[in-house]
């Protein structure tokens, strides 16, 4: 099996919200879940510790999750989600429960915590040696509405946060989200000067057209999108366009496909669509959007986001856990993809694009 490093995981929110413990069996925590009717993933999870390790999944970024928007946006009869937070301090806090649950999976060796080049290198190393070292682990932000302003930054970066997205679904307290229109706020430009100060790395996934174009424009430090698949194969402004695929390249970033089925089938319907009319063929058509369009193998990734608040009801049909990932290897092989190419979409790409974010990191 080929090491895979998958950019994009919601493991503390699984964790936290859902109450789920990611160390035991993928059976496990789906029986657990029998009684549960809460969610449409109830029963459906695809991604726990073990399931990584049986897929070789042996890096990833993970997130902190959760997000307040601006005040202004709210309205009385605001339907909350788990995610939404009438005011930031929410985020703030919920925030810090994910950041709790990180720390405790490191204590318990769960997962190894990468916050350095030097921890970096130390755990591909084990990576690629006798022993199999636990999860490595790279900490982002999906929506950046915990920080309370940009001068918060530096404690965040204490904290170990490396990377942040700046907005979610709607508007956030720093840019426009996926599902609406708009740019950078005043306070997102000051945040984004900030990251780069500090060498974090910048997600554009999730960034409102305008807004994506902004940063681009604005941000200067090391940048990808996390999981994102084509406008031009699945219509939706959740997906790249050719023009904003193009621009992630031009920055030396990678775009990690994503396995969610909605954004991996055209016209899919939540709660409505079939997962069989969409197998993992579809990621590898989108790794290959990426392919032609760099033409080479560089930019390609994986970002699954199978935790993501979906499970088998929302992927493809013929994915039953994280695991399954690995049938992506025999795809694009078939495909006429060389060794090389395979090595590069699995990890190689993400690993060049973590030393270049860590090499210029203020550590
Ligand atoms: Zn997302």
């Amino acid at each position: 099996m080929r090491t895979i490093i998958d950019g994009h995981l919601d493991l503390a929110w699984n964790a936290t919200s859902f109450d789920r413990d990611l160390r035991l069996s993928q059976d496990e925590i789906r029986t657990r879940e029998q009684l549960m009717t809460d969610l449409k993933s109830r029963t459906r999870g695809t991604t726990c510790f073990p399931e990584l390790q049986a897929g070789k999944i042996q890096v990833c970024i993970a997130t902190l999750l959760a997000r307040s928007g601006p005040a202004t946006d709210r309205q009385t009869g605001y339907a909350r989600t788990d995610l939404d937070f009438a005011h930031h301090i929410g985020a703030y806090a919920a925030a810090h429960a994910q950041l709790a649950c990180y720390h405790l999976w490191e204590q318990q060796g769960a997962i190894r915590w990468i916050r350095t080049l030097a921890d970096l290198e130390d755990h591909w190393t084990k990576c690629n040696g006798e022993s199999e070292p636990p999860l490595g682990m790279i900490l982002s932000m999906e929506g950046a509405d915990p920080i309370s302003d940009p001068d918060e930054l530096p404690y965040w970066f204490g904290a170990g946060l490396r990377a942040i997205g700046l907005s979610h679904y709607g508007h956030g307290q720093y840019a426009a989200g996926t599902a609406v229109e708009g740019g950078l706020t005043e306070k997102g430009e000051q945040l984004l000067d900030a990251m780069a100060k500090l060498g974090m790395g910048l997600d554009v996934t999730h960034l409102a057209d305008q807004a994506m174009e902004q940063a681009f424009d604005r941000f200067t430090g090391v940048l990808w999108a996390s999981h994102h698949n084509s406008r031009t194969l699945v219509p939706g402004q959740r997906q790249l366009s050719d023009q904003q695929m193009k621009s992630v390249i031009e920055h030396d970033g990678v775009v990690g496909v994503a396995f969610d089925a909605w954004m991996m089938y055209p016209g899919w319907a939540r709660g409505e669509t079939d997962p069989n009319v969409v197998s993992i063929e579809a990621a590898a058509d989108h790794i290959d959007y990426v392919c032609q369009m760099a033409g080479n193998t560089k930019h390609s990734a994986i970002g699954s986001d199978l935790d993501g608040g979906f499970g088998t009801e929302q992927t493809p049909g013929d994915l039953n856990s994280i695991a399954d990932m690995q049938r992506l290897d025999g795809i694009l092989s078939r495909r006429g993809y060389s060794d090389d190419d395979l090595n590069a979409i699995f990890h190689g790409n993400w690993m060049r694009t973590f030393r270049k974010l860590f090499g210029g990191c203020a550590q």
